[in-house]
């Protein structure tokens, strides 16, 4: 199944990093699938987007910082548990890492 947004507009995208907003930058990526362990695996499709705040983050390459941020931003707050937190904090910067590895340059 194939889903689609239509009829959007800046103003309703959220920040891929950090679910925030408003959209300050836009960064062209090619589609690739995030490896969780489930059956069915994450696909990223195109670009991705970034509130001010992460924008500045990835342009001065604070991966780190990035990540805690995307922590931080859950809607439950950071998880209290050390070893969920660790789990967590793996995966945003996995899925990070493999945003890097498919960022296209900015035209
Ligand atoms: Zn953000």
């Amino acid at each position: 199944m194939t889903c689609q947004l239509k009829n959007f507009d800046l103003e309703e995208l959220i920040c891929d990093f950090c679910s925030g907003g408003p959209i300050y930058k836009s960064y062209p990526a090619r589609d690739f699938s995030v490896v969780t362990g489930r059956e069915v695996d994450s696909v990223s499709k195109g670009d991705w987007a970034a509130c001010k705040a992460c924008a500045e983050l990835i342009d001065q390459e604070k991966w780190d910082e990035l990540a805690d941020r995307t922590l931080a931003a859950l809607p439950q707050g950071c998880p209290s548990d050390p070893a969920v937190k660790d789990a967590l904090y793996s995966f945003v910067k996995s899925l990070h890492s493999r945003f890097r590895e498919h960022r296209l340059p900015v035209q």
